[in-house]
């Protein structure tokens, strides 16, 4: 509903009332998934360029200072992703955080049909969708950009019941990407992101394991928060309109569900921070 035409056209509209208004110190992180075209998504960073900071993950001292202090994040890690990297980020000098799925990497064609479907439901996507190689993470590693754990499988962290299964993909996760690339993990990334896909039973494992958890519920982040907010970016859409949306064009839509989401993650009656 939110996404129809006539939304959007308001949206760009009212984008220059949202940027006055979206002035405090903090930041954003965009989420990515599977990159179609890469000359779209090369003149939209050029765009977004214009008028918001790109920040590199890995320097937690350099972001947040600013108004529009924005990073970059891919979720899953598709072939399309490493691609990505290579042919627009890397020449011009961006990093960025790519949250990847452990088991996903190299994995027989039988064990990447069932993460697939973990990530896609029920619908199975064209072949286009390629697992990245060590090679691949090793490439994005000496780039200069930062790798976190998506867990191993892609499955809904709040559906597994059995506490060991949980550690498995939270933790392993990790603990596989540092082994085989001999750089720490510090970031997470659940996978889905809503609402519903984080408890306080998985972030208490999360936020023991890694120093940063990111969802996708929209919203803007201060400095020293570990539970992240994040904004999905469609390419497809128009500057116009994702510069809409990166400048807090919808935090006023999600800002019960990440207050929910933070009463449900911390062992608190109430939390005013929101
Ligand atoms: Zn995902």
């Amino acid at each position: 509903m939110f996404y129809s035409n006539h939304v959007k056209r308001i949206s760009t509209l009212a984008q220059p009332i949202v940027s006055a208004w979206d002035h405090k110190p903090g930041f954003r992180i965009l989420i990515f998934h599977h990159i179609v075209d890469l000359a779209r998504f090369g003149n939209l960073l050029v765009y977004l360029q214009r008028h918001f900071t790109f920040k590199d993950p890995a320097d937690s001292d350099q972001w947040g200072k600013g108004p529009g202090d924005i990073l970059l994040s891919f979720d899953d890690v598709f072939s399309t992703n490493i691609q990505a990297a290579r042919e627009v980020l890397n020449p011009m000098g961006l990093k960025a955080l790519f949250f990847v799925l452990s088991d996903f990497v190299e994995a027989p064609s039988e064990q990447q049909k069932i993460i697939l479907r973990n990530i896609f439901l029920k619908e199975m996507p064209p072949g286009e969708f390629q697992s990245p190689s060590w090679e691949d993470l090793r490439f994005l590693v000496h780039s200069g950009h930062t790798l976190g754990a998506h867990t191993r499988t892609h499955r809904l962290l709040t559906a597994i019941d059995d506490n060991a299964q949980l550690r498995k993909e939270i933790v392993g996760s990790g603990d596989i990407l540092e082994e085989r690339l001999g750089q720490p993990v510090r970031w997470f990334a659940n996978p889905f992101g809503d609402m519903n896909s984080l408890d306080r039973r998985a972030y208490k494992i999360i936020e023991q394991r890694y120093d940063f958890c990111c969802t996708g519920l929209r919203g803007k982040n201060a400095s020293g928060q570990r539970c992240l907010w994040r904004e999905a970016i469609n390419p497809a859409l128009s500057d116009g309109y994702i510069r809409f949306v990166v400048s807090g064009g919808w935090d006023w839509l999600y800002r019960s569900r990440r207050h929910k989401t933070l009463l449900g993650i911390h062992d608190l009656e109430s939390f005013s921070h929101a």
